[in-house]
């Protein structure tokens, strides 16, 4: 245990502002914050004397390595280590680290994947350090935030688009917050707070299950007898082991300067969050990895693991991460966050009506920003917010909405017909107690909690989109704002016509309920895409495509090879649980059948040698039912293998995806179903697998 206080001990492996300050001279720290602040670009010098830095300073600290580290897009992190160590003649080494390597590495890329990019182009890759994401020391190594792209330029990760899609956002807010007269703000940036929710099992459960090894997620397993039906667990008492657990990564976390806050027990058992204060987005989503790095490291340390599948049992509840987002300016003002004056509510409902634009207007790029293997089984599923995209904003704002699109009185507290930039925004209470958790989009008070977020995610992709619809709408509204003769009625107008044009994406209701997916599919034509396959390709749509390109988030070939790339990696998912399933089924589950089964024939015969006229009819009952599920297995891992074969590899990936979703996933399901009978009749001694109920009670 630490001997020290938090504070102390707060951010000691980042190399952060304090350190910079005290480490650079000021005219390299003057530099260097430029360089973070307004992304001025870094002289080479400048660069040299960080380095030096920064090395003395990871020396201190016991570093012997460095490394690049990235997000490539396997969604999780990369790094290749390369030791400080140069020799010098006399047969020593000394430590080293230059500018030019702290600003740009070269990994040996070429198994990263790149959706064809790199093999048109250069074979390898390289990474280019992010300044604005402060250095951090992992294991021994010296960490440096890097983009990493190919030699042409081409983004191969999840931080250049977000870094661009940031920008984008920025050079829009500007251009609207001068419209409103405040030529003060440098800069906009987007901040996020990402809710992180996880399981815990034991070690040793774990490791008898070879589809939690494989997939993240178990294949079979029949229900519990007890789940999450009493809701006894959520925000219940912690257990002690997971209390020291939580501690522990609460302590690394802190040292790394996250700021972990919140930390509770979720709905199912088993399944907990973490919450870190929000931060620039940029720094959040390298956070928000290193996060479920850590905490994947320090259950080891406690003899447990960490799931972040987003449904690692089926018939409990998934896990997600609530990407609580919002725009402010370098002063500190939220653009999110009702005002006080008539031109700061007015501003506020622009930003505000910005976001509902860009959320019904590209639903898709939402909708797909979310999407993978893991996640489909989550989504829709009662537990996390359906597929379909919708905005809640509480019935207050609602009302005031309601009120400027039809120019009647808002019933609130003075009853008047209000002029926006002239007449004050009603006060509305923050929406506190009236949470509606079914809502994928919730604005709560200041921010937007964007809730379809799987929980091994990472947090990049959203927000790249996010930034992007929103730095759309933006440009629209300025684009008129600044041609304005008259720039309150054109704001008004403006404001009346998305409301108008978008309250179909407004949705305060209960977002599970059956009838909601017929309104909004049926009656409000809102997209609505069950699946990865179903919504992936729609990022190659027309407007879509203009979007991107036209803010610079991507070139066209990145959106074609990010396209494939999540696709694959869909197709790649569901074969690996494919064919872990049919490994189970023919070499333990089986086999455990069979055993369990000659065990009650045995019991069968030693009973009949003491007499013949016993009916046996628990055993020979069994043993029928068994046989029968025995056989069911079999054959339907047959198909499966035999549907697994029939796909070959098909030319088209969309085409791919889909196929494996219509006949692979519905032939998993079957033979499921049967395991799951069988695991109900065998004894638990045979069944070679803790079940559910052992792995959902199993931490004390
Ligand atoms: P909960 O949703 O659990 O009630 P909060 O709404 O207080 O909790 O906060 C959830 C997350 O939202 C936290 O990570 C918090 O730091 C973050 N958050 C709070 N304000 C903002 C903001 N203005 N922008 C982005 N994230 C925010
Ligand atoms: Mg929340």
């Amino acid at each position: 245990m630490e001997t020290h206080s938090v504070p102390e001990y707060f951010g000691e492996l980042v190399f952060d502002d304090r350190q910079m300050r005290a480490r650079l001279s000021s005219k390299v720290y003057a530099s260097l914050r430029k360089t973070i602040d307004e992304g001025k670009k870094l002289d080479s010098k400048i660069a040299e004397a960080v380095a030096s830095a920064m090395k003395e300073w990871a020396l201190e600290k016991g570093a012997t390595h460095f490394t690049h580290w990235f997000q490539p897009l396997t969604g999780i992190t990369a790094e290749k280590h390369d030791s400080f160590i140069t020799p010098s003649p006399d047969g020593s080494v000394i430590m080293e680290f230059s500018g030019k390597e702290l600003i740009q590495g070269e990994p040996d890329a070429s198994s990263f994947p790149s959706g064809g990019i790199r093999a048109t182009f250069e074979a390898r890759g390289y990474t280019a350090w992010d300044p604005t994401s402060y250095a951090f020391i992992k294991d021994k190594t010296l960490c440096i935030p890097t983009a990493f792209c190919s030699y042409s330029g081409e983004a191969l990760d999840k931080k250049t688009p977000l870094l661009r899609s940031m920008e984008a956002l920025n050079k829009q807010a500007l251009r609207i917050l001068k419209l409103f007269g405040n030529d003060t703000a440098k800069y906009v940036r987007t901040s996020v707070g990402p809710e992180q929710e996880y399981f815990l099992i034991t070690k040793e459960m774990y490791d008898l299950r070879p589809d939690l090894r494989y997939t993240g997620r178990t294949l079979f397993g029949s229900r519990p007898p007890k789940g999450q039906e009493m809701d006894d667990h959520y925000f219940g008492v912690i257990k002690p082991r997971v209390q020291e657990f939580m501690n522990d990564l609460n302590q690394e976390l802190w040292k790394l300067g996250i700021l972990a806050k919140t930390e509770h027990n979720e709905v199912a058992p088993a399944q907990h969050e973490l919450a870190p204060i929000y931060s620039t987005t940029n720094i959040a989503t390298d956070q928000n990895q290193l996060m479920m790095e850590i905490m994947q490291k320090v259950a080891a340390k406690h003899g447990l693991v960490c799931l972040l599948h987003e449904k690692p049992f089926a018939g409990v509840n998934g896990s997600g991460k609530h990407n609580n987002w919002s725009m402010a300016t370098d002063t500190g003002i939220n653009l999110l966050s009702p005002g006080e004056t008539p031109y700061e509510n007015a501003q506020f409902l622009l930003f505000l009506c910005a976001v509902i634009k860009a959320v019904d207007d590209y639903q898709d790029l939402l909708r797909l920003s979310v999407a993978t293997a893991g996640n489909d089984h989550r989504l829709g599923a009662n537990e996390a917010p359906p597929a379909i995209i919708s905005v809640f904003l509480g019935d207050e704002l609602s009302a005031i909405l309601d009120a400027i699109e039809n120019d009647t009185p808002y019933a609130g507290t003075e009853k008047k017909i209000m002029k926006l930039g002239v007449d004050i925004l009603p006060a509305f209470p923050r929406d506190t107690t009236d949470r509606n958790r079914t809502s994928p989009f919730a604005f709560t008070g200041n921010k937007f909690e964007f809730r379809s977020l799987g929980s091994s995610n990472s947090i990049a992709c959203a927000n790249i989109m996010l930034n992007s619809v929103v730095a759309e709408s933006l440009k629209i509204y300025a684009d008129r704002l600044e041609g304005a003769e008259d720039f309150e009625k054109t704001l008004h107008e403006m404001i009346k016509k998305t409301i108008k044009d978008h309250k179909r994406i407004l949705f305060n209701g209960n977002g599970y309920d059956d009838a909601w997916v017929k309104e909004a599919t049926e009656v409000r034509g809102l997209c609505n895409y069950r699946t990865t396959p179903d919504c992936m390709p729609h990022i190659l749509d027309e407007k879509n495509v203009k979007l991107l390109t036209g803010h610079k988030v991507f070139t066209e070939k990145e959106i074609e090879s990010r396209c494939e790339i999540m696709l694959e990696n869909y197709c790649k998912q569901v074969r690996i649980e494919a064919n872990t399933m049919m490994d189970m089924a023919l070499r333990q589950i089986l086999p455990a059948i069979a055993g369990y089964s000659d065990k009650l024939s045995e019991t069968v015969s030693s009973k009949k040698s003491v007499n013949a006229s016993l009916a046996c009819s628990y055993e020979t009952d069994v043993i029928s039912k068994l046989s029968v599920l025995a056989d069911q297995i079999y054959t339907r891992s047959g198909e499966l293998e035999k549907a697994i074969i029939a796909l070959g590899s098909a030319e088209d990936i969309i085409a791919e995806s889909a196929a494996i979703r219509d006949t692979l996933l519905p032939k998993m399901g079957e033979l499921r179903a049967a395991a799951d009978e069988a695991e109900t009749l065998v004894s638990s001694e045979y069944w070679p697998y803790p079940s559910y109920g052992d792995m959902l009670f199993s931490v004390r």
